[in-house]
């Protein structure tokens, strides 16, 4: 049975004060809760200000994004050893606003995903297409590009601290859509088997996260996806108790398949 993974993804957004709420309430409500990974990625200037509001939960520590490189003259570039530094655990890679609107390409987020795994951090690569894509059907290829090129030259011995999350361009943020459990379970079966492919047998082992537009009403469907493993969560990962009601999802869900096994 995979792990579940709930994950904040906080984008731009709160300023110190809130920062520090949102962080001290996640971290209250979950607590030394172990059956799921539980983590947020605030803004960087907040790393240090969170990780020291959730010191004493299980709630991990998570950055949004790094330059390639440990140290050198990339002026306004956060390395991945400084996240390592302030205690972060994972680090979210391939955003897709950080392909649509910053112009990342599947080779640049490849250097980023070496240098992360390089220094110990938990790569969470992302990976999805935009609604043009999907309306050419052009979906299949989108992804598996996305995951050969985004994990070209990683080694399977890598993949305990690899996961992906699946998130549709078309249903992040407020689009007012979100994959159907069908749809999010059909694209995600698609890259485990491309995963099958590149890595083997270990490939069963990787984490696929759904994001776009989880919320506590659609989570639980989602969860119940054989191989949707945990969220990747925007907009809800900023109100507490939207956040930790998903949490609770998880934990039902994970009980629930604990039973059944
Ligand atoms: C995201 O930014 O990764 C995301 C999934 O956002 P939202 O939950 O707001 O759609």
């Amino acid at each position: 049975m995979r792990q579940k993974f709930i994950i904040g993804n906080w984008k731009m957004y709160t300023n110190a004060a809130e920062a520090e709420r949102l962080a001290k309430a996640v971290a209250d409500g979950v607590g030394m809760e172990k059956r799921i990974c539980v983590a947020v990625c605030p803004p960087f200037p907040y790393l240090a200000l969170v990780a020291s509001n959730i010191k004493d939960s299980s709630v991990a520590l998570g950055a949004q994004n790094l330059y390639p490189e440990k140290e050198g003259a990339f002026t306004g570039e956060v390395s991945p050893t400084m996240l390592l530094d302030l205690g972060c655990k994972f680090v979210i890679l391939g955003h897709s606003e950080r392909r649509h609107k910053l112009g990342e390409s599947n080779v640049f987020i490849n250097q980023k995903v070496h240098v992360a795994l390089d220094v110990g951090l938990n790569v969470i690569l992302c990976v999805g297409e935009t609604l043009e894509q999907r309306e050419a059907n052009q979906t299949a290829e989108v992804l598996e590009q996305q995951i050969i090129l985004g994990l070209a030259g990683i080694s399977a011995d890598a993949l305990p601290r690899l996961s992906i999350a699946y998130e549709p361009v078309w249903a992040i943020g407020n689009t007012g859509r979100h994959a159907t459990p069908e749809q999010a379970e059909a694209e995600h079966v698609l890259i485990r088997k491309r995963l099958a492919q590149m890595f083997g047998k270990p490939a069963q082992t990787v984490v696929i996260q759904y994001g776009g537009s989880v919320k506590p009403e659609n989570a639980a469907a989602l969860l119940r996806q054989p191989n949707v493993d945990g969220a990747l969560i925007g907009g809800a990962s900023l109100k507490a108790d939207q956040f930790l009601a998903i949490v609770e999802v998880a934990i039902k869900q994970t009980q629930s398949e604990g039973k059944s096994t």
